[in-house]
């Protein structure tokens, strides 16, 4: 039988009557001849309140116990789903993770994949069962407790799925109809795309494009699953909703698939560095012990002050998430204290949003560069980092400059053409 894996997110199953349109897709899909596989979320909202919970119980929290709550709205879901299936006349069973089992590592709530084993569920399909429900997010570990995957981790979970039982797709239902351009909140030319390469996939969702957990991207990637984003609150067929592939399967892509951005990004510079061979191990090796996640990085030209004892400096400039700032200061302090480092001060500007354009059409094309820099500098948007990749140009701008940015951006690159 072809097997289809088929996801529900928090909307899409937020009540009994939206399970129960989710499940009428299942059903659709059965008709058609296939054996699925059903990952749910919790209902939304579920979640953070289970969140809340934990964190109004225990301030510093067993992150063992934590996972055992967190984990539980998924499996109400599951049952709910397996129950409707049941009710349509589907034979239907729910799983939770250890039932699999879903194999993971021990990092609580930022577990990761270790095996998968099809037996249990193959076995059921073998009686005659048609839709194995899945409760996403969870796992087991080594030690026998429940594990969670990280926030939005049910799309990690159905693409793990699609992966080991080779499933045709992986069908990620949700409430937008696709993957855009860029956000519709912010221009109404964006464009939903018919398809999308992996890899601008990922570079789109690791900056800030929250439709697909950005694990779950890389996952299909690696082995190849082919991931549908679409509407649980649409008709809906075998063409509907944004297909994420290999780039072999888009005949003629753009040069720019799309504008990401990122809101909550800071910069910080550190002022007149010493520079000598390995500052900047001594700079960026203490932020990432501290969790800092560095996104760009800009070193100065050095120079030697007039009249001054100190021998060459340079700034170091980095970027990272406003909210890592304070801990990214604190690691700096603490280099400087141990005598590793030594530098004049830190500037940091928090007002700074970071605006990309990314395509893989970028590889075999010049001039990206300009006519971005071209269109930032027609609405007198001053650029303040650059930073660049195969397939992706990055800029940080002033916060409030923003949506101007993506919308002139948009324009510029003509998004809203097919
Ligand atoms: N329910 C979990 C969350 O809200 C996992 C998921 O929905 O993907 O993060
Ligand atoms: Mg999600």
């Amino acid at each position: 039988m072809p097997l289809l894996v088929m996801k529900f997110g928090g909307t899409s199953v937020a009540d009994l009557a939206r399970i129960e349109n989710a499940a009428k897709k299942v059903q659709a899909e059965v008709a058609r001849g296939y054996d699925v596989i059903v990952i749910v979320s919790a209902m939304s909202g579920e979640t953070n309140k289970m969140v809340g919970f934990v964190e109004g119980t225990s301030k510093l929290y067993d992150a063992r116990e934590y996972d055992a709550v967190v984990s539980s709205g998924e499996n109400v879901t599951a049952g709910l789903m397996a129950l409707r299936l049941q009710e349509m006349g589907i034979a239907a069973r729910s799983w939770q993770g250890w039932q699999v089992p879903i194999n993971t590592t021990s990092a609580h709530s930022s577990a990761r994949f270790i095996s998968i084993p099809r037996e249990h569920i193959d076995a059921k399909f073998a009686e005659g069962f048609k839709v194995a429900v899945v409760a996403g997010f969870q796992g087991v570990s080594a030690e026998g407790r429940i594990t969670t995957l990280g926030r939005g981790g049910s799309d990690t979970t159905a693409v793990a799925f699609a992966a080991a039982f080779g499933a045709e797709r992986c069908d990620i239902y949700t409430d937008v109809d696709g993957v855009y351009t860029t956000d519709p909140r912010i221009t109404n030319k964006a464009r939903k795309l018919d398809k999308i390469a992996f890899e601008e996939m990922l570079e789109l969702a690791s900056l800030g494009a929250k439709v697909l957990q950005t694990r779950s991207v890389e996952l299909a990637m690696r082995y190849k699953v082919r991931l549908r984003v679409l509407s649980s609150f649409e008709d809906t067929d075998e063409n509907s909703g944004t297909l994420v592939c290999d780039e072999d399967e888009i005949m003629e892509s753009k040069v720019v698939s799309g504008v990401a951005y990122s809101r909550d990004e800071a910069k910080v510079t550190l002022v007149r560095v010493e520079d000598r061979p390995g500052i900047a191990a001594a700079i960026f090796g203490p932020l990432a012990e501290a969790g800092v996640n560095v996104d760009m990085i800009v070193q100065n030209i050095s120079e030697v002050e007039a009249g001054s004892s100190k021998g060459a400096t340079t700034d170091m400039t980095f970027s990272c998430p406003v909210n890592q700032v304070a801990r990214a200061q604190k690691a700096m302090e603490d280099a400087v204290a141990a005598g590793t480092i030594t530098y004049d001060g830190i500037v940091v500007d928090s007002d700074v949003a970071k605006i990309s354009v990314v395509g893989i059409g970028m590889r075999s094309h010049a001039g990206v560069a300009a006519t971005m820099f071209k269109a930032l500098s027609k609405e007198n948007v001053n650029i303040k980092v650059i930073a660049t990749s195969e397939i992706k140009i990055s800029v940080l701008i002033d916060r409030k400059y923003m949506e101007l940015a993506v919308q002139a951006l948009h324009d510029a690159f003509e998004l809203e053409k097919a």
